[in-house]
């Protein structure tokens, strides 16, 4: 297994082949999303509408052999990773080839059978640290509003319950609780704390809702205002700061407070503020074998199975050194935890007061993750102590301009074929499963023809009535820069109660 020594002697050998292309170097964290399928609907994210042709794991397995032992940082992604059918088998190939030091999995907490999954991971990858991370977006009602399912904070409490019990015999299992801040529930953050606090977690981060290509999230109001998250996130920094972790959470939540913070400079600054080396230390693999610098972005880089499955061909091949001429001209910036994490290792300031933050953190406890916490059967027994806390606040609709650079970048790239068909099948897909969405837009781009010019501008369709893109005139064809955007339901509420004609008017009948 790779040490985290070992890790660290060879982060800045990455900054020489950011600068000058050498030595050529495999990325050390590394995203694998088996499958986009999700058992959830949450308003912060669409992912759940897609269909991939997946990868089997025999092409995994010759990926992750191509690989060898460089990755060190595995995170396994969905829609919900562990809905995928072959998650154990997955993580025992990442333990076979690469012997990562961390896997990590965030979990929705829906399905029954993820406790049984979770320990035959850890005790099937025993050199490895598995990070088991449970999402909360609110507690009570206002998390199953948020992730668009009934009953979920309950399953929450349940999973919460079984994993902090399973963490207790396993040694090298952290479970966590992972918030996502939107703009629906960046005025209840002393609530999530105050809950993770009581919980008996190893861990309680957060990560700032952004919009992404992988989650077809670009265009949807979803980030706070810099203003709402730099006050939310200085409580959890206060939090983090203050609180004893142990093991691997002592390293992440120091790391994560040098985190919170470039989150703030970004949203002010709409810049990457330190240099990103997503592309060269970190990459992500999605479902049918593409390979991404991230899933913000989501630039093809190439398809392993046009590749033989050898992650060395594309990474060291010609596609990707246009996208990496674009990553360090800054031509985007994002808030991307995953990224993040690694492009604060190489930067000096930041590593520096990462490590003092560490020094700083009370000392180690024997046993629970968090000061003052619970054990696992405490947690168990006092659910409505957990919940002890004041009523949720309401949707608020600020506006948003973080990253409209993601919006000019999603217009210039070239449609793939089938694109009108794929993009309004699966906002179909979204409506007949009565999830958040409820129509679609057409986006014009920035030099889009006369015919688009003519379409009523935020009319919301039925996918099946909205017009096929490119329009049949379209001079510039694949390259025409219109897009399709989904319309939340919850946009619809708000726009009709301020009184905007559009979506009622315009929304064809079923
Ligand atoms: S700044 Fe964000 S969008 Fe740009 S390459 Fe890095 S992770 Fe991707």
């Amino acid at each position: 297994m790779n040490s985290m020594a070992q890790v660290l002697a060879r982060v800045p050998l990455f900054t020489l082949y950011r600068r000058i292309g050498r030595p050529r170097m495999l990325p050390l964290n590394l995203t694998l999303s088996p499958s986009p399928k999700c058992n959830s609907r949450c308003l912060t994210c669409n992912i759940w509408m897609k269909r991939e042709d997946e990868l089997t794991l025999d092409e995994w397995d010759r990926i992750l052999a191509s690989l060898g032992r460089a990755p060190y940082w595995f995170t396994i992604s969905g829609g919900e990773p562990l809905m995928y059918p072959h998650i154990v088998e997955l993580a025992q190939l990442a333990y076979k080839h690469c012997r990562p030091g961390v896997i990590n999995i965030p979990t929705n907490s829906i399905l029954s059978s993820i406790p049984e999954r979770v320990e035959r991971i850890a005790r099937s990858c025993p050199d490895s640290h598995l990070i088991v991370n449970l999402s909360l977006d609110g507690v009570g009602e206002k998390h199953d509003l948020i992730r668009g399912i009934p009953g979920n904070f309950d399953k929450f409490e349940r999973r919460l319950e079984q994993l902090l019990s399973l963490r207790n015999s396993l040694r090298n299992l952290t479970v966590g609780i992972h918030s996502v801040i939107s703009r629906f529930n960046v005025h209840d953050v002393d609530e999530l704390i105050g809950y993770a606090d009581r919980s008996g977690v190893d861990q309680f981060i957060t990560e700032i809702a952004e919009p992404r290509i992988e989650l077809d999230t670009v265009g949807l109001h979803i980030t706070p205002s810099a203003a709402d998250y730099g006050e939310a996130v200085e409580r959890v920094i206060a939090y983090a700061k203050g609180k004893r972790f142990r093991g691997m959470a002592r390293f992440t939540e120091a790391l994560r407070i040098e985190y919170y913070k470039l989150v703030r400079r970004i949203l002010e600054e709409k810049d990457q503020v330190i240099d990103c080396y997503a592309g060269w230390i970190s990459a992500q693999i999605y479902s049918d074998g593409t390979v991404w610098p991230c899933c913000v972005r989501a630039d093809n880089l190439g398809n392993l199975r046009d590749y033989g499955y050898d992650f060395k061909r594309i990474w060291f091949g010609e596609e990707i050194a246009k996208v990496r001429r674009s990553i360090a001209a800054k031509e985007c910036h994002c808030t991307l935890a995953n990224a993040s994490y690694t492009n604060l290792l190489q930067n000096v300031p930041a590593l520096a007061r990462a490590s003092a933050n560490l020094l700083r953190m009370p000392a180690n406890p024997a046993s629970s993750g968090i000061e003052n916490n619970t054990s696992a059967g405490t947690a168990a027994t006092s659910r409505k102590n957990l919940r002890a806390a004041p009523e949720t606040s309401g949707i608020r609709a600020d506006s948003n301009d973080a990253f409209p650079w993601l919006n000019g970048f999603q217009h210039r790239t070239e449609k793939r074929e089938h694109y009108a068909e794929e993009a309004l099948a699966a906002y179909k897909l979204g409506i007949k499963a009565r999830g958040a969405v409820a129509g679609v837009t057409i986006q014009t781009g920035p030099d889009c023809c006369e015919a688009a010019r003519r379409l009523a501008p935020g009319r919301t369709y039925r996918p099946e009535q909205a017009p096929h893109l490119p329009l049949p005139d379209c001079p510039q064809g694949r390259r025409c820069g219109c897009v399709y955007r989904p319309v939340m339901n919850y946009q619809e509420a708000e726009e009709r109660s301020a009184g905007v004609p559009g979506v009622a008017m315009a929304k064809a009948k079923p």
